[in-house]
């Protein structure tokens, strides 16, 4: 069984908080969509389950985009501007830059060709 670690998370102000509860993070992707170019984050490879992703708070904070396929949900905080995940059917990609005490730009980071979707 891998281990499972509790990572803590927000976004840049701190009114939107959040706890993952996952296996170690180890890696990470970018994409080349047109969105996420824009934002240039490195998100978490997987989705997380709604299970793995507890206490959100201050989601009153969030703000919703939604592209043209209006099958994602951008939300980013209304103060900061941080888009500290996207949700997709219930489930979550995370901006790994969020997590608190995990070295982001060290973690092995692969490439997702979202344009080409
Ligand atoms: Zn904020």
């Amino acid at each position: 069984m891998p281990e499972i670690k509790t990572y803590s998370g927000s976004c840049h102000c701190g009114a939107v908080r959040f706890r993952l509860k996952t296996e170690t993070i180890t890696t990470g992707v970018r994409c080349n969509c047109s969105i996420c170019v824009r934002k240039g984050a490195v998100m978490s490879s997987k989705y997380f389950e709604p299970h793995e992703v507890e206490e959100i708070s201050g989601t009153e904070n969030l703000t919703t985009y939604q592209c043209s396929d209006k099958v994602m949900d951008h939300v980013f905080c209304r103060t900061c501007g941080i888009y500290p995940f996207h949700e997709w059917k219930s489930t979550y990609r995370v901006n790994l830059g969020c997590i608190d005490d995990l070295d982001v730009l060290a973690l092995e980071i692969g490439l997702i060709d979202g344009r080409s979707f």
